[in-house]
């Protein structure tokens, strides 16, 4: 079995030399564990995070081990009467090939009912964090204006299509590429967007939203913040789910040159952690649940193929290589 450990910490945009394909044997399960061959893993942005040697909400990954991140896989081998081999379960040990987990740390799921990436993404933590952001932290309402940074990408998306399905008359999105940009408007349902790399972000904004913002839900971060500030009505809300445009700077960027306009616009800017909101996981998958059934919530992934990809499917994640979901897919 192989698997993915951190080799050396990066300094700025990390590369394939901070990972190592290692070969390992796949150990027997002690009582209360299983052995899960995994399906599909996710890469996720916090990762970048998590390979720079700094507590946050979540431990850095240690040098000379295996990176770990959200996972599906089939158990191939139980030691636990709550999962029997055969069983689907989504788990937190990807990066590797076989899984061997504590059968209480992971969550069955029902492979009929949606496949097994869908927990990876729209019914999992991503479409979660897009749910939880726009509804409660930016208190979105239904005549609310909302723009989406990384709208392309797979919180970004489902959190464009959910502002739609909740009402918003005008949805506006950014994104890196000309091929993004229409695939917003065109497949998703976006009443504009544009590409960030183009222009400056101000200006481009306040020519999608003429009349102003209500609701920013952030991805990005920098020069996006700083747009959507400066472009957010009296009383707007900013939903700070992340900052991507810094996570590979060796310098920290300059803050929001236009910061006291929270002041003179009676804005909300509030952060959050999607871990936070478990209570709202019931809402969701009812809510986000039926949205798939009915065929008005679409879902993209970019699926990458073998564990000795998956370096390359995070480093072309970060940059922009995905539309929806980046995802690889093992075995
Ligand atoms: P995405 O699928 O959106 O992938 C990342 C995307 O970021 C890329 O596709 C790229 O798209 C874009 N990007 C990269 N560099 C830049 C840049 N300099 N400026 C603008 N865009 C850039 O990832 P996720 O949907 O998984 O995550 C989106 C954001 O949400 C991240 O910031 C992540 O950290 C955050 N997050 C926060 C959570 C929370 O609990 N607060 C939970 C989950 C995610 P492009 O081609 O458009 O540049």
């Amino acid at each position: 079995s192989r698997e993915v450990h951190l080799a050396a910490r990066p300094t700025g945009w990390p590369t394939a030399d901070n990972f190592r394909l290692v070969e390992v044997a796949v150990p027997e399960p002690r009582p209360g564990q299983v052995v899960v061959r995994n399906l599909v893993m996710s890469v996720d942005p916090y990762m970048r995070g998590r390979m720079n040697d700094v507590e946050s909400y979540v431990p850095p990954f240690r040098l000379g081990e295996a990176l770990d991140g959200g996972a599906v896989g089939e158990v191939v081998a139980s030691a636990s009467p709550d999962l029997a081999v055969g069983d689907t379960v989504l788990h937190g040990l990807g990066w590797r090939e076989y899984a061997v987990a504590d059968a209480d740390k992971v969550r069955k799921v029902d492979p009929e009912a949606a496949p097994p990436s869908a927990y990876l993404g729209a019914l999992g933590m991503v479409g979660m964090t897009a749910y939880v952001g726009l509804l409660d932290i930016a208190a979105m309402r239904p005549r609310d204006t909302v723009f989406v940074s990384g709208a392309a990408g797979a919180v970004g998306s489902i959190a464009g299509q959910i502002a739609k399905l909740r009402g918003s008359p005008r949805v506006i999105g950014s994104a890196g590429s000309d091929e993004k940009v229409e695939y917003l408007t065109r497949e998703l349902g976006f009443d504009a967007a544009f590409n960030y790399k183009k222009g400056p972000v101000a200006e481009q904004l306040r020519e999608a939203a003429p009349d102003g913002i209500d609701v920013y839900f952030d991805n990005v971060g920098g020069d996006h913040l700083e747009a959507a500030i400066s472009s957010l009505n009296r009383f707007g809300r900013a939903a700070l789910c992340g900052a991507i445009s810094g996570y590979n700077l060796e310098e920290a960027p300059p803050g929001p040159r236009n910061l006291w306009l929270a002041i003179t616009n009676r804005l909300t800017l509030r952060g959050f952690i999607v871990g936070d909101h478990a209570d709202r996981t019931p809402d969701f998958l009812a809510e986000a649940g039926r949205w798939l059934r009915e065929g008005r919530l679409r879902v993209d992934e970019t699926v990458v193929e073998g564990i000795e990809n998956a370096p390359d499917a995070f480093l072309g994640m970060l940059r922009g290589r995905n539309v929806g979901k980046m995802l690889v897919r093992l075995g």
